[in-house]
């Protein structure tokens, strides 16, 4: 080796730190980091082989299947990441043909061009493919920095490939594979392009996990909707200080005997139907939550008083007409709304759901299973449940 020997020594080096690394991960439970640690192993054991030559056919085949071993393995983590299904059949397939035609170069052509062209290129197809499927799901800025990380590697692949094998004068012996400017190349592009993959790995995996950590800090395990702590945070974030909004409450009714006569776990269901409706009902304008034991909360920003109403209109009458007889509850279940406009003054998403919590002490007061709006005085509709009485202030 003429150049300086440390360019042949730091991909390894570096790779098998990296592999470790993310074993480390993987250990205290970030199952993703496995595959990223096999594929960074496996690469770096790549580099050994043709770094320290020990015969240039057991060099040139264990290698490309090493390689190979690591394309896979970079596949399956990317896809595990964005949860995108493997197609193990695909992969089997193509690394069978991958194989026999790696057979075919090394130990009849005894070609090291064809050999190297065989196995980049399908490097390139199996990491290209995966990139690919998960390219549309890449939504967070981490996850599109890793897509494009490896849409880079795909292309410096392809474009070294190309360029050794058809367009440079070089030696097609394998014996002449360790001092070939090939292997010069491929050290120097994984120190600079190469290396950037296991850190935008960890970015992806690291904003990940963060995101998780917060949707479960924010999120009721229960029914899936927004806890208090994540209402608060969307609807400052929802809140449209230009334009009129509504919040509407919703606490159903003799909660207290549907646990007592049925049990916790039916009265749970309950709990998990109602969320459902909520949402179902409120689409995706708004934003809802399960604001304490059987209390909800729907803020609708841009909304009218009007749509509001009919909202809570909707979800009281057919929650009333739900039958529960197959969860076995055996009767009517029922709620209870208050409702009151946000507009846009400071503190009025505070003062609107005092309000809406009034009218809904309103709703329970003049008998329950009615929809209560704040601070109007005269009547809505002629449907006797929607009523409308002054706030309290
Ligand atoms: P009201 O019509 O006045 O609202 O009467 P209520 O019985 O619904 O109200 P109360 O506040 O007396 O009771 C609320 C009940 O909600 C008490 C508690 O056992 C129940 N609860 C709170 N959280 C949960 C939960 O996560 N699961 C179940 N199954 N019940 C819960
Ligand atoms: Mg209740
Ligand atoms: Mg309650």
């Amino acid at each position: 080796m003429e150049t300086s020997d440390i360019i042949y020594f730091l991909p390894p080096a570096l790779l098998g730190v990296i592999a470790i690394a993310f074993l480390l991960l993987w250990r205290i439970g970030i199952v993703d980091a496995w595959h990223w640690s096999a594929a960074f192993a496996q690469a770096g054991l790549g580099f050994v082989i043709s770094t320290f030559p020990i015969e240039p056919k057991f060099d040139a085949f264990v290698s490309g299947m090493i390689f190979m071993g690591a394309a896979c393995c970079y596949s399956i983590a990317i896809r595990l990441h964005f949860r995108v299904p493997n197609s193990k059949f695909w992969h089997r397939t193509f690394v069978t043909g991958y194989t026999l035609l790696l057979c075919q170069f090394v130990f009849v052509m005894e070609s090291l061009k064809y050999q190297l062209f065989l196995t980049d290129f399908a490097f390139a197809c199996v990491l290209g493919a995966a990139v690919l499927t998960v390219a549309p799901k890449a939504c967070r800025a981490a996850d599109i920095a890793l897509v494009v990380t490896a849409a880079l590697i795909v292309v410096d692949t392809l474009a070294r490939t190309f360029f050794f094998t058809f367009f440079f004068e070089s030696s097609d012996q394998l014996a002449d594979f360790a001092d070939s400017t090939y292997n010069l190349a491929v050290h120097i592009t994984t120190i600079t392009i190469g290396l950037s993959f296991p850190f935008a790995a960890l970015g992806a995996m690291a904003s990940k996990a963060i995101d998780r950590h917060r949707d479960t800090s924010e999120r009721d395990p229960l029914t899936g909707l927004l806890n208090r702590r994540g209402f608060e945070k969307q609807a400052v974030r929802m809140y449209r200080a230009d334009s009129e909004g509504a919040v509407v409450i919703c606490d159903l009714d003799h909660f207290k005997e549907i646990n007592d006569r049925f049990g916790h776990a039916a009265g749970d269901r309950v709990l998990i139907e109602l969320g459902a409706e909520i949402e179902g009902v409120m689409g995706r304008n708004g934003c809802a939550a399960r604001f304490g034991g059987e209390e909800f909360i729907v803020y609708l920003p841009a909304s009218s008083l009007e749509h509001a109403t009919t909202l809570a209109e909707t979800l009281r009458s057919r929650l009333g007409r739900m039958d529960w007889q197959s969860k076995g509850i055996h009767r009517q279940i029922t709620a209870s709304f208050g409702i009151a406009t946000v507009n846009g003054l400071d503190d009025q998403m505070k003062i609107a759901m005092e309000h809406a919590d009034q009218a809904l002490y309103s709703a329970k007061r003049l008998g329950r299973n009615q929809v209560i709006v704040a601070g109007v005085s005269s009547p809505l509709s002629s449907d006797p449940h929607v009523w409308r009485v002054p706030a309290i202030v």
